[in-house]
């Protein structure tokens, strides 16, 4: 298999069970692989009209036999890199407009800060240095925003595409 071609960005597609619940961001390739297989189907958005064929640019694809995802599987995939993209690789440090080329732990490692979505930040390298072993508050930092599970970010991103669906 190859990688690191269709990396991500504004060509991830979002998954969907057979309810419309989002299930997880895939690749093109990916999402088309599955549409090829007949395992899934395009889905315009706009009007959630099911293709077999390509249309335009896939945004959304439907896996009609898949049910129900839960949470834990959400974590699929490279947590640091889905982290990135969830920030939107920038710091998410108060004051700070750098891009982000680190992910930090809130909690540190060294304090008992776990590895989950809630505890991980994208963050600029110089915010890191400075923030060191410390928690936000020890170091004197604030973040932008509380960091989100992966659900509310597909169901954020779920909704921004359905938005500028119906507005197109
Ligand atoms: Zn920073």
């Amino acid at each position: 298999m190859h990688r690191g071609r269709d990396r991500n960005g504004p060509g991830e597609v979002i998954a969907v069970d057979r309810n419309y619940v989002p299930m997880q961001e895939m690749s093109r390739r990916k999402a088309i692989r599955a549409v090829a297989a007949g395992r899934a189907e395009i889905l315009n958005p706009s009007d959630f009209a099911r293709h077999r064929t390509l249309v335009g640019r896939i945004q959304l694809v439907i896996f009609p036999h898949s049910a129900a995802c839960p949470d834990a599987k959400l974590l699929l995939g490279r947590l640091e890199r889905r982290v990135m993209k969830r920030d939107h690789f920038h710091c998410q440090y108060e004051g700070c407009t750098h891009k982000a080329t680190t992910v930090d732990h809130v909690i540190p490692v060294c304090q008992g800060g776990p590895n989950t979505w809630q505890n991980l930040v994208a963050c600029c390298l110089a915010c890191n240095q400075n923030k060191g072993g410390r928690t936000p508050e020890q170091a004197g930092m604030r973040l932008k925003a509380q960091p989100k599970g992966p659900r509310a970010h597909l169901f954020e991103r779920f909704e921004a595409l359905l938005k500028e669906a119906s507005a197109a």
